[in-house]
Order: structure tokens, then C-alpha cells, then sequence
């Protein structure tokens, strides 16, 4: 999906439009008054187009003073993480002050820009439009986020500028493995990264405390990169007095959504609970490479008889991350983290696998042999061609005559011979199957 946010002051209609873009909200669980929620995040599509949104709304009620540096400050932060920056500006209002402080902001990064005129539902708003032109930021695209018009224009302008799909392969070798770090609170979250990275590293951010916002934090193992992407539920352990310790749901969604690799940390003494079982799940859902931590593994008896039950324990509870690596390590003592990071690189490995397309058929053609497909009213399906549309999540198109009547047992199945042949254990694979004649 294309990374969006959404930027813009306050009351130009970021919201509004970030509701129209979501498929789907959020379910926001937050029963902490007080603690800012500063950026959201959700699924959303416009057209074709699969968009993960941004939103940086909810600066309306902080101090004045120190609003424009605030939000100059999340508005950067929220650019960073997007492939492109949707500007909105109020098209009957016109160009403010704080729409140029904003221009600026987004002309100094070298992120596509574009730029929405809202609210132009009104025929007062058109010299709103024009005028946004001296923003220098493209042409503006008029839209109205509460009616829902401009949508198409939109959606071209956005196009326009989305980066391409397939990366460059040079590039990505030198791009941080991205890892976020989720599990409920007390699993040793904190233990274990403080252990990884050290704890200066981790605590230290121009402005810890301040917002729940996460920083990345960088460092390098073995030569390369990774980064660990969200550490919001960490620092706000760390820093707001008031221990909040619920697992909170959007800090896992948001972990979840910027990572490419999430390792799921779980207290051994009491692992695979419903919530680890519903965090692993989403993994799989989103189409993220999974490492399972069992933590503190310094505390359990009888450790090679508990190991083998609890992979067991997996296989059942969680069939459909399958394979997944269990790291069983004590971060107290350090025994077993030296296996953590080499599963990671594995995962995300797996996670990034193209499969020739040749090799792709000629694996179909053995995996049809070995276990025939079902026929339907006397005739076979026949599963025909197969190719790999994309990476980072391995997802492949298979195109089988009577694709509609294929039974989802036979599809397990060849996702299960797939995964076997390819030695791509618990990473998640997708198979859209289509009709041929
Ligand atoms: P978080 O909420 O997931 O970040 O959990 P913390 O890292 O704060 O750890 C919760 C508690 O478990 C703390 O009292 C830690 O000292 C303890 N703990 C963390 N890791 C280990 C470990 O490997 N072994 C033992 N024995 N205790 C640990």
C-alpha cells in the first residue's frame, strides 16, 4: 500500500478526509485522559489504490504557544514515514499564515507532495484553489472531503506521484530491517531491547515524554541495519509515571503496520495467551514476517521438555503462522539472544523471497501430480499457471480452471507444499487464485 499522510493545520477537514480514505476504522481503545494521541492510523483505498493512512490531527487543543513547533515537529515525523505527503488546505478560508509554515516544512523534504484544496464544495472557494497555487507546491486538487467530490482527481494526482512498487534492489539492501517490538505488558519488552541496544540509545529523543510518539531507534547488528520503528508503548512505560498497563491496541496496530519483521515477546512463564494468540494473528493479517520470543527463560525448569510443548503448543494454537521461529532466551542473564537477530535476518529473508516463475510451475506441476485436485461434477479442476505478483508479503496469482469451485482444503494445501518447497517457514503467503478458460 501507498503510505499517505496527511498534513495540514488544524480544521481544514484532515480528518474528515482521513475517514473517507478509511476502509475500515480503527477501534481506538484510549481511557487515559491526558495522554495525547497525536497521530492515527488505518486501512484505507481510493479507487485501486490500497493506502495506508497518516493522520496528524488532534493538535486543536494544545497551547498555543507551543502548537506551530509541535506540530511542525509531528508533521515531519508523520512525512518520514509516508511514501507521499497529502497537503490539505482550506480552499474558503485560503492561504494562512500556517499553511506556508507548512509549505516550507514539506518543500525541505524530498517526499512527493500532494496538494488538496478542501472544502470546495462552495463557489466561493474557487479563488481559494487558485490562490493555493502560490504555495508552490503543484496544482491544487479540489476536493470536498464531506462530499465526497474531487475524488477521482484525487486519486490521478495521487498516482501521478506514487513511488513504484518494485524497489530498486540495490537500494533495499542498504535499508534497515525495520522490527517493532509487540507483546502484552510485563512480557520483558523493554528488558529485552534495553538488553539488544543498550539503554541510552533507546531512552534518549528530543522530545521524550512529551508526546507518546515513537522514534526510531537505529543500530547495527553483524553489519547491518536494523531499525526497531515504534517504540511508543515502550517509552510510555519509561516515562509517563502513571503505568499504563493495558496492551494497548493501536500502539500494537501502529508497531505492527511500520514494521517488516515483528517480533512478538511473550513471558515464558505464562506464553501463547488469548491476546499473544490475537497479535499473531494480525501479524499474519497483515502480512508481516513473525519471530516469537519466549522470554525470560531463565525461570523455567525444565527447559528442553518446555520448549518442545510449547512449539507444539504452536503449531496447534497458531497453525496458520506455521514455522514461525520461537527464540527461547533469558535477557536478565543473555543466554539464547545471540539466536534472536539471525532469526530476524531470516525472517525478513523469507519475507522478501521472489521465486522464479519457472520454478513456481515447475513446483505446481509436482505438487498437482503428487495430490490431484477434486473434481466438481465429473470434471477435474486444473490448476494451470502460477506466477509471484510481488514481495514483502511473498504473494502469488494462480490462475486454474473453475478457480470458484476449488476447494479450500486443496488451497491449504498448495499453500502448505509452497511453503515447504520454498523453505519459507511462518512467513505469510499470499495466493489469489483466478479463472482461466
Ligand atoms: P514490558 O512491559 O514488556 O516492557 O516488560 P519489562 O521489560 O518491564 O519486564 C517486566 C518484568 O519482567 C520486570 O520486572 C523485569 O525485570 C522482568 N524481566 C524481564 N526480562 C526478564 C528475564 O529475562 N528474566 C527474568 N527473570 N525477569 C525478566
Amino acid at each position: 500500500p501507498l503510505k499517505l499522510a496527511i498534513v495540514g493545520r488544524p480544521n481544514v477537514g484532515k480528518s474528515t478526509l482521513f475517514n473517507r480514505l478509511a476502509g475500515k476504522k480503527l477501534a481506538i481503545v484510549d481511557d487515559q485522559p491526558g495522554v495525547t494521541r497525536d497521530r492515527k492510523f488505518a486501512a484505507g483505498r481510493l479507487g485501486d489504490l490500497d493506502l495506508e493512512l497518516i493522520d496528524t490531527a488532534g493538535f486543536e487543543n494544545v497551547s498555543d504557544e507551543s502548537l506551530e513547533a509541535r506540530m511542525r515537529a509531528q508533521t515531519e515525523r508523520a512525512i518520514e514515514e509516508a511514501d507521499v505527503a497529502l497537503f490539505v488546505v482550506d480552499a474558503r478560508e485560503g492561504v494562512t499564515h500556517m499553511d506556508e509554515v507548512f509549505a516550507e516544512v514539506l518543500r525541505r523534504h524530498d517526499r512527493p507532495v500532494v496538494l488538496a484544496a478542501n472544502k470546495a464544495e462552495s463557489r466561493e472557494s474557487g479563488t481559494g484553489v487558485m490562490e493555493a497555487f502560490r504555495l508552490g507546491l503543484g496544482e491544487p486538487v479540489a476536493i470536498s472531503a464531506e462530499h465526497g467530490e474531487g475524488m477521482a482527481d484525487l486519486y490521478a494526482a495521487l498516482l501521478a506521484v506514487a513511488p513504484e512498487e518494485d524497489e530498486d534492489e540495490a537500494d533495499e539492501a542498504d535499508k534497515p530491517v525495520r522490527i517493532a517490538i509487540v507483546g502484552r505488558p510485563n512480557a520483558g519488552k523493554s528488558t529485552l531491547v534495553n538488553r539488544l541496544i543498550g539503554e541510552d540509545r533507546l531512552l534518549t529523543g528530543p522530545e521524550a515524554g512529551i508526546t507518546r510518539d515513537s522514534i526510531p531507534v537505529d543500530w547495527e547488528h553483524d553489519g547491518r541495519r536494523v531499525r526497531l520503528v515504534d517504540t511508543a508503548g515502550l517509552r510510555r512505560k519509561a516515562k509517563v509515571q502513571e503505568k499504563l498497563e493495558k496492551l494497548s491496541t493501536q500502539d500494537t496496530i501502529r508497531a505492527i503496520t511500520f514494521a517488516e519483521v515483528v517480533l512478538l515477546v511473550m513471558d515464558a512463564t505464562h506464553p501463547f495467551e488469548i491476546q499473544d494468540l490475537q497479535i499473531a494473528d494480525l501479524v499474519e493479517r497483515e502480512g508481516r514476517g513473525l519471530v516469537f520470543v519466549l522470554t525470560k527463560w531463565d525461570l523455567i525448569e525444565d527447559p528442553q521438555t518446555r520448549l518442545a510443548e510449547l512449539i507444539d503448543e504452536a503449531q496447534r494454537q497458531l497453525p496458520q503462522v506455521r514455522g514461525a521461529p520461537i527464540i527461547a532466551l533469558s535477557a536478565e542473564t543473555g543466554r539464547g539472544l545471540d539466536r534472536l537477530m539471525p532469526a530476524v535476518f531470516k525472517t525478513y529473508g523469507d519475507w522478501s523471497t521472489k521465486v522464479k516463475t519457472r520454478d513456481l510451475n515447475d513446483w505446481l506441476q509436482m505438487a498437482i501430480q503428487r495430490h490431484p485436485p477434486p473434481s466438481v461434477n465429473g470434471r477435474r479442476i486444473k490448476p494451470k499457471y502460477m506466477a509471484q505478483t510481488k514481495a514483502r508479503p511473498p504473494t502469488f496469482v494462480m490462475f486454474a480452471s473453475r478457480a470458484d469451485q476449488l476447494p479450500e482444503s486443496y488451497r491449504r494445501y498448495l499453500i502448505n507444499s509452497l511453503r515447504e518447497s520454498f523453505d519459507l517457514p511462518g512467513v505469510p503467503l499470499r495466493v489469489t487464485i483466478r479463472s482461466s478458460r
